[in-house]
């Protein structure tokens, strides 16, 4: 017997011992690598191979869990799921209860063209070496550089009869340039390797173009004017936020906002819950009829496409807020029962396969697919500069802080441009901007077109205790919002 058999006798077992049901991911292997580089020495290099199983069993409403990344004793790993959702049956504040979807036998591979581990080290220091050096400057007292490729391969096998087999290889990159002004305070520019979310994901995404080594130069350029600039104003004025941070709040505002797991309660003891009520599904005005977001698992290529969740569903494009109004949340199997019936009325119709474990010793949560901005009609980011009369351009994600439930926040970011009457003037340092998150979203007075569109790469969402790091996207236009108070 290979091992997928020998994993589906021990999940008829369970079965005939009285699970509800189970499912078990097993990992045949999962491989990371990443490489730093600072100041023109490789500062590190890590890799790791890991292989396992993860065994989940729902017995009486409850969860039971437990993994290994031995695979020899199986009878004894499963048995030991099945013990722990025993006793956890009998501590029980709501029984767990899964929506109905039909077993899928299914195959997912994450497109790409090289696979980052067929290229040797010493290429990929080659390559950071060159970006290295289009970093060094006299302005530039820090250069950092990384690329850091995963490949998984995982086989989910349920109760129910699916058998979905997932290959996902992603390569993420970025770089940061830090400099120092007169008076002694830092200031820093950096970006992150992105796409349009179609192409393909691999080594290529890195290697093929100029799109790397061109962002080099352009943040040390932005770098410079910064270190000489003036502070950004304290006042209120429309804020016009480029990718590279508008991804971000879209993130933390609406993306974390909209975990249904968060909203019933369940990540309180550590990342926080939400200002979401499940009575504001189909009624809250979220944001402005300019506001469209959806949480798009189908993106041809993104680390937030994979195919098939973690519950064995596969990946929806689902419309979260819809011309302003609440429409849905990131769901799983378990949590879309539960809400309806603390609701009382069907909320939510299906799950939206937004279940995912960052590895096979973790448990499936809900976490952000690709959480997206449909662009809208108000054109490039010059026609929005120029419909603007008193605003500032910001870029660069510097620090940030969430209210507990995201009900409001504060963003510090790395550049801003200021905007009066219609033209983009100078750079100007350490612009902020902060807000209540309803007036925000209500304030959106302008959505760029697809030119302004980015697909912003997110390699480090943290959620659960034990802690797992997920990976995702969010394709986000340029966006405008008014009346905003800045540098505070
Ligand atoms: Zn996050």
């Amino acid at each position: 017997m290979n091992i997928t058999q020998k994993i589906k006798v021990e999940l008829a077992n369970l079965k005939k011992k009285g699970a509800e049901y189970a499912d078990a991911r097993f990992y045949p292997s999962r491989e990371t690598e990443s490489i730093t580089f600072l100041q023109g020495n490789l500062k590190e290099c890590r890799s790791s191979a890991t292989t396992g199983i993860g065994v989940r069993v729902l017995y009486n409403g409850a969860w039971g869990f437990a993994s290994s990344s031995l695979t020899e004793n199986l009878p004894a790993l499963f048995g030991s799921a099945f013990e722990n959702a025993v006793a956890a049956s009998n501590r029980l504040s709501f029984p767990v209860k899964l929506a109905n979807r039909k077993p899928i036998t299914a195959e997912y591979s994450s497109p790409r063209r090289i696979d980052p581990f067929d290229i040797s080290v010493s290429e990929k220091l080659d390559f950071l070496r060159k970006i290295d050096k289009k970093l060094e400057h006299n302005i530039v007292a820090q250069r950092i550089s990384y690329v850091t490729s995963d490949k998984q391969k995982i086989i989910f096998i349920d109760t129910d009869g699916s058998h979905i087999e997932k290959n996902i290889c992603d390569t993420f990159a970025g770089m940061k340039v830090i400099g120092v002004e007169k008076n002694g305070n830092s200031q820093e520019r950096s970006y992150e390797l992105g796409g349009d979310g179609f192409g393909t994901r691999g080594w290529e995404a890195l290697v093929s173009g100029d799109k790397f080594p061109e962002n080099a130069d352009r943040i040390v350029d932005e770098l410079s004017q910064i270190l000489v600039a003036e502070s950004a104003p304290k006042d209120t004025r429309s804020v016009i936020l480029l990718p590279g941070i508008m991804f971000l709040q879209t993130h933390e505002v609406i993306g974390h906002a909209l975990e249904l797991d968060r909203i019933l309660g369940y990540e309180l003891s550590y990342a926080g819950g939400s200002f979401v009520r499940l009575e504001d599904f189909g009624k809250l005005r979220y944001g402005s009829d300019k506001l469209t977001v959806r949480a798009d698992g189908t993106l041809p290529n993104s680390p937030g496409s994979y195919g098939y969740d973690d519950d064995g569903v596969e990946c929806q494009d689902t419309v979260l807020i819809d011309k302003g109004i609440l429409k849905n949340a990131i769901t799983s199997r378990q949590t879309i029962v539960e809400a309806n019936e603390k609701a009382g009325e069907k909320i939510f119709e299906k799950a939206g396969g937004c279940a995912r474990a960052s590895n096979f010793n973790r448990i499936p949560l809900e976490r952000m697919t690709n959480i997206n901005i449909d662009p809208g009609n108000d054109g490039s980011l010059n026609d929005i500069i120029t419909s603007t009369e008193s605003g500032i351009v910001l870029d660069g994600a510097r620090s940030w802080s969430i209210g507990s439930n995201r009900e409001q926040f504060h963003f510090a970011n790395e550049i801003g441009w200021l905007v009066k009457d219609g033209e983009k003037g100078e750079v100007v340092k350490n612009p902020t901007y902060s807000s209540d998150t309803l007036p925000f979203w209500r304030s959106l007075s302008a959505v760029g077109d697809k030119s302004t569109a980015e697909l912003v790469y997110v390699p480090n969402c943290g959620k659960g205790l034990p802690s797992q790091q997920m990976y995702l996207g969010h394709l986000i236009p340029v966006c405008k919002f008014d009346n905003v108070k800045t540098g505070e």
